[in-house]
């Protein structure tokens, strides 16, 4: 018998999508290291990678309007299943004036082996970006990219910068648990690309 999965779930006023469980990265204080869910969600574990249309079927079983926006994120990297983030995300935007966000590690553009930025245009009003860290050394250390012979670290920045072009809202973002030194380099780097830091609760389960 097929068991159900966890393909949105509640956080806060937010309804967040878990898209994939697919990403290429393997960060230290990744969640799925620490458990099942997310926020007390369900577990979210995908017994198969959904299609955009089982995601856009669950969509419709919620009342899009009652959320403050719409999240993709969930146990994985969005952007490894672009094609079926984006199919949701033209439905959520058929249907709603619900404001539509990614939360991405911002290697979007390896991951899919062209740029990706123009794709968001009109379907994401924001993009959240995991900055880590402020150098490629720190940030290599913490994320762990399977992508050996890439330097990731600038990749995922210069995805955030061209990204601003096309999505209204642009922020980078860092745990907590890295430190008021590490907070405070990261933050000068985000400045000087005119782009926003957010400090995130580090998520022990
Ligand atoms: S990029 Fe996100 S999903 Fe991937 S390992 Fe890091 S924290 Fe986990």
């Amino acid at each position: 018998m097929k068991r159900s999965m966890t393909l949105t779930y509640e956080v806060g006023n937010g309804l967040y999508v878990n898209v994939t469980n697919k990403c290429p990265c393997s960060c230290t204080f990744c969640i799925r290291n620490n458990g099942d869910g997310a926020y007390g969600s369900d577990p979210l574990w995908l017994e198969h990678q959904p299609t955009a249309e089982e995601i856009i079927e669950d969509l419709k079983r919620r009342d899009l309007d009652k959320y403050s926006e719409v999240v993709f994120c969930g146990y994985g990297e969005p952007t490894c299943e672009l094609e079926t983030m984006l199919k949701a995300a033209d439905y959520i935007k058929s249907v709603s004036s619900i404001k539509t966000r990614l939360n991405t590690n911002g290697l979007g553009n390896i991951i899919n082996g062209r740029s990706i930025e123009q794709e968001l245009k009109g379907r994401l009003d924001s993009v959240s970006v995991s900055l880590n860290a402020p150098t490629k050394e720190e940030y290599d250390a913490v994320t762990r990219p399977s992508f050996k012979d890439t330097d990731c670290f600038a990749a995922m920045f210069e995805f955030a910068k061209r990204v601003k072009e096309y999505v209204p809202e642009v922020m980078f973002t860092v745990v907590d648990v890295i430190g008021q030194d590490k907070i405070e380099l990261s933050r000068q780097l985000a400045e000087k690309a005119g782009i926003k830091l957010r400090v995130r609760e580090y998520i022990s389960e």
